[in-house]
């Protein structure tokens, strides 16, 4: 690839909004008291998650969350050194390397714990079931898991530092849920501290509790699609100021002109009723591209909203330009923050019947991504495979 051409299809993702959501979601939940973890699990929600992770700890973020253990290690290979939770693991897990490099970890069992006992040296979150029926520990066990729990650190074997558990519909503000599950969640944490487990850092709140529901903020709130700018609940929880994080684009591989009649890609889905013209975009559900939004997506080619024809491919899809001459090799501009009135990968979401979350984790396959930062002039730019 020649320096001067921009590439074929390309994920740039501006750490400097990720800052901004950092710093914002910070604030909000230092109103309430509470300390802010940005969650990268996934590869930062396909967003790169080293650089992000760099990124929300320069804007302040004392937390990290990840799913696995593996995510974890790779954090503290990349040099991170601060405040990080891993919060899933299966049993036969070795958990003794992350615990070795001070990550925190999670258990939901009795089993877990004396596993972590075994490992020495382990800090611990409690995880309760509140109504969610994933991962925790449901009410009947609360007894004698934070029985044991109690005994082990009384021993010396772990400490235990966190309660915590996960909402089932934050993105529902008014749902009695909440409600429910809020009330489950002081119950555990009043068992807990009768259990003799005191201090331990409670948290319950994910990005849409964030912003809806300042009472289960506790002492952390767990933020992951609201630090890539992505609202959780679009039209239901005010937006607080977030910008969206990623911009995918990519640049026609062909135009040409089709005949009234003509049918466009896999099964003739689409059958133009006049004569017009069709850009042919070079990315597909082999990158990432939702093929449930088939027929349905707009993508932006020279500064207009041009609607996706036809079925999308394994590596490509095809615009409608409407009958106008737009050279291949122009600019398309997938999904972005919506400032320039490009689509936003809300826009995918609803086109593909899906969730914004799901749009900017999956994209990937042969996009190269970029890490770019709008603070910082042209300068540090980093790319790689996702
Ligand atoms: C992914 C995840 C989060 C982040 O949720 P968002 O809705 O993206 O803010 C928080 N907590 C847990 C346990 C998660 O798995």
């Amino acid at each position: 690839m020649s320096p001067s051409v921009p590439p074929r299809a390309e994920i740039e993702v501006d750490l400097a909004a990720v800052r901004h959501n950092v710093r914002l979601l910070a604030q909000i939940a230092a109103g309430t008291g509470a300390a802010f973890m940005a969650v990268v699990k996934a590869d930062a929600y396909g967003h790169g998650m080293v650089e992000v992770a760099r990124a929300a700890r320069e804007a302040g973020a004392p937390w990290l969350g990840v799913a696995t253990p593996e995510e974890a290690l790779a954090l503290r290979e990349a040099g991170d050194t601060g405040r990080l939770l891993c919060w899933l693991s299966a049993p036969g897990d070795d958990l003794a390397p992350v615990v070795a490099r001070g990550v925190d970890v999670s258990a939901y069992t009795v089993e877990a714990l004396d596993a972590l006992a075994v490992t020495g040296g382990a800090r611990v979150h409690l995880k309760v079931d509140t109504g969610l029926s994933r991962g925790g520990a449901v009410r009947d066990d609360w007894p004698a898991f934070f029985a044991r729990a109690a005994s082990l650190q009384a021993e010396g074997q772990l400490q235990v530092v966190g309660l915590w558990s996960h909402l089932v519909a934050s993105d529902e503000p008014d749902s009695a849920v909440n409600d429910a599950q809020e009330q489950v969640f002081r119950d555990a944490a009043a068992m807990a501290t009768a259990a003799g487990l005191t201090g331990l850092v409670k948290h319950l709140a994910n990005s849409a509790a964030i912003l809806s529901r300042p009472s289960v903020h506790f002492d952390l709130v767990r933020g992951g699609i609201a630090t890539y700018g992505l609202a959780p609940a679009p039209g239901v929880i005010a937006d607080p100021g977030l910008v969206p994080a990623m911009t995918v684009r990519g640049r026609l591989a062909m135009s040409k002109q089709i005949r009234a009649g003509d049918g466009v890609s896999y099964g003739h889905q689409w059958v133009a009723a006049h004569d017009t013209t069709v850009g042919l975009v070079p990315a597909g559900y082999g990158d990432g591209i939702p093929r449930s939004a088939s027929n349905r997506a707009e993508v932006q080619v020279a500064g207009a909203r041009r609607p996706m024809r036809g079925k999308v491919c394994m590596d490509q899809f095809v615009v409608d330009l409407d009958g106008e001459a737009v050279p291949a090799g122009t600019e398309v501009v997938l999904f972005g923050t919506g400032a320039h009135g490009e689509p936003t990968a809300q826009d995918w979401a609803e086109a593909a019947g899906t969730i914004n979350y799901e749009i900017v984790t999956r994209i990937g396959g042969r996009f190269v991504r970029r890490h770019v930062d709008s603070d910082a002039g042209a300068g540090a730019r980093t790319e790689e495979q996702p």
